[in-house]
């Protein structure tokens, strides 16, 4: 039998429930499975680190925000956006609950029409459209979301003289209280660039233009920009059904819903403090049923919401390398999660957890990664049990971004695996490899022989 772990007499202050001058009470617990799969398990089978992914977890939340529009408004629509997260099998699971692709380059585009989506069930935003992207978008019949001017006339040249009539919106960006404002994508409102390009696309041949669009920001932690942005698109739509007897089909109020994750600098958490899907929906579809658009004119609503739809459904696990004494005293814990495959930890004070049980005692922590970079720190300070080398820990809420913006650095990228709702723990994306990453690399001829002696 394995001797007891000796755990060291301590008085603390109890704290009840809310948070003190000194912020939040600690109360960690070991998160040890996940859809009753156990982390150890998983992560001897599959190798550590590891992503996980619970498919449940993203359909819940989706048939959630789904269900906060749709019981509000008639017509609704969601396109997932790619860059959140673009693993084919996460895309297809928004496939399945019937969402639509929103994609912001070529390479995105490809993946949308390999995953199965047909064209014109796929919203292109973006700065960068080349002529052949459009081409593709045109001929596919795809919406094109117009970011600026050069991209307008691009398209006026690929369309005049030709049968193929282009389908557009444009990209507005607006004053919605929310500072700094986002003003470098699309067409700005108040300056009247919006309304000059809606002209020019009405009066230009084989162009139709179907939808208005905004993205007022990420992260957005209160609903009320969103009614101030659904107003203007919506007083935009009419003053175009005005003077062009023009009806305008969707407005596409973009995403940046905010997840659940605790903002650096933050007193309260994120989970506290974050808005619902059902407000951000009450905002939006308040504001246009109230708008003075004609009642038998009424729009679609597409969304675009990335980060809280799947923040929740992601997680990632790994084993502590070492324990250390910094200079000044303060305990660090090293663990083989670096910030290259964390990037959100740049912006959240990321909820890590130990997989199994643990000692009651916490300290004040450093938790570093494993590479050999000043700045590979997943919390800077953070109150923790004393966790031993082959212990394991678990980060949640990194489903959104962390596996598009990752970096290949110093190690190999790891496994994805996403457990499908019969519990079942399937890889979804292979780790990388020596071969994998040689694979692009080239060694010119005089390069060949090497001379060390
Ligand atoms: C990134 C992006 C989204 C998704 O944003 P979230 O903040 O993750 O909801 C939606 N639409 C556009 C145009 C985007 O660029």
């Amino acid at each position: 039998m394995e001797k007891a772990k000796f755990e060291r007499p301590v008085i603390t202050r109890i704290n009840a429930g809310v948070p003190d001058k000194f912020g939040m009470k600690t109360n960690i617990r070991p998160v040890t499975e996940i859809d009753n799969n156990s982390i150890r398990e998983l992560l001897s089978e599959f190798g550590s680190p590891l992503f996980i992914l619970s498919e449940k977890t993203i359909r819940e939340s989706y048939r959630e925000a789904e269900s906060a529009f749709k019981t509000r408004y008639p017509r609704v629509q969601f396109a997932w956006s790619y860059k959140t997260n673009y693993l084919n099998a996460v895309c297809r699971v928004y496939h399945q609950e019937g969402s639509w692709a929103e994609v912001v380059s070529g390479f995105e585009y490809e993946k949308a029409i390999a995953n199965g989506v047909p064209g014109n069930k796929i919203i292109f935003n973006g700065p960068d459209k080349s002529v052949k992207d459009l081409e593709m978008a045109i001929a596919n019949g795809s919406l094109i979301h117009i970011d600026h001017f050069d991209e307008l006339y691009d398209i006026i040249d690929l369309t005049k003289g030709s049968g193929n009539k282009a389908k557009v919106a444009i990209r507005i960006n607006m004053d919605t209280g929310i500072y700094p404002q986002w003003d470098r994508f699309g067409f700005n409102y108040e300056n009247g660039e919006a309304w000059t390009a809606v002209n020019k696309i009405l009066t230009a041949e084989n162009i139709e233009l179907v939808g208005l669009h905004t993205h007022i920001g990420t992260f957005i932690m209160t609903a009320e920009p969103y009614a101030v942005a659904t107003r203007k698109l919506a007083d935009l739509a009419v003053r175009i059904d005005r003077k062009f007897e023009h009806v305008i089909k969707y407005i596409d109020m973009g995403g940046g819903f905010a997840s659940k994750n605790t903002l650096k600098g933050a007193y309260l958490p994120g989970s506290d403090t974050c808005p619902s899907f059902d407000d951000y929906a009450q905002a939006i579809t308040d504001a246009l049923i109230n708008s003075d658009i004609r009642h038998d004119k009424m729009p679609t609503l597409f969304l675009e919401t990335g980060r809280a739809l799947i923040d929740d459904a992601g997680y990632l696990a790994g084993t502590v390398l070492a324990n250390k004494r910094l200079a000044d005293g303060r305990r660090s814990l090293v663990i083989d999660i670096g910030v290259n495959m964390l990037f959100t930890s740049f912006w959240y004070e990321h909820n890590i957890v130990p997989a199994q049980d643990h000692q009651q005692d916490t300290e004040d922590t450093t938790i570093y990664g494993p590479l050999c970079m000043n700045i590979d720190v997943i919390r800077g300070a953070v109150q923790f049990p004393l966790l031993e080398k082959g212990d394991q820990v678990v980060i949640s809420r990194i489903g959104a971004y962390n596996m598009t913006q990752w970096l290949q650095f110093i190690t190999y990228r790891p496994r994805v695996v996403m457990i499908n709702n019969d519990g079942e723990a399937q890889v979804i994306r292979e780790n990388e490899n020596f071969d994998s990453m040689n694979m692009l690399d080239k060694i010119p001829g005089h390069l060949e022989e090497i001379n060390i002696k």
